[in-house]
């Protein structure tokens, strides 16, 4: 990406907090006497999870995994490896995925049958943001924020060469 790249708002801050306050109450309803595991990727998801676990007013723990797609650049190569697996054993927990955004897919399919193996009560995920137009392998959202279009995001935890995580608002980034 060049440098001299500019990010411009998408998604405001504003909206992006009326989505997180939506899913937690939605999560709410779901898992309140669940003592969940949440659980998030790294390490985008960081900002999300951070902001919608204050709007969750009952017990749960917090967990996170450090998920690598092999090759460069700004796509998913396909082959996914786990760089920090789950320390916690989540054997008959419910446990709650939380991404960050939804592209291809290729990652959260791999994820979600790695935990399955692991015998968790239940697995669901919640993810701020999809681009629905790049699936390659479908993925099922059990709570989802907003759809997005298909341009390379960054801003709320999203990053370009690790730059821009800390942005408020979701941004494109144009010359
Ligand atoms: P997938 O395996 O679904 O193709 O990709 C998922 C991962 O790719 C996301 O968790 C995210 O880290 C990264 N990703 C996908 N789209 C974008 C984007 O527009 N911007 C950024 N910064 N990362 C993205
Ligand atoms: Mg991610």
């Amino acid at each position: 990406m060049n440098t001299q790249a500019k990010p411009r708002v998408l998604i405001p801050g504003a909206e992006i907090e009326a989505t997180v306050k939506r899913l937690a109450a939605e999560i709410t309803r779901d898992y309140r006497d669940k003592n969940p595991v949440l659980l998030g990727i790294l390490k985008g998801s960081f900002v999300f999870l951070a902001d919608l676990v204050r709007k969750l007013d009952f017990p749960l723990q917090v967990e996170f995994i450090r998920l690598s797609s092999y090759g460069s650049g700004q796509q998913s190569s396909g082959s996914v490896k786990v760089v920090q697996g789950l320390r916690l054993n989540i054997k008959d927990r419910h446990v709650l995925v939380v991404e960050d955004i939804v592209d291809t897919g290729v990652t959260l399919a791999f994820l979600m049958e790695y935990l399955k193996k692991k015998k968790p009560a239940s697995v669901r995920l919640c993810a701020l943001s999809d681009k629905p137009s790049r699936r390659r392998v479908p993925v099922q959202i059990d709570y989802q924020g907003l759809t997005v279009p298909d341009r390379f995001l960054v801003g709320y935890g999203l990053d370009c060469d690790e730059k821009y995580r800390n942005l408020p608002d979701i941004c494109v980034l144009e010359e």
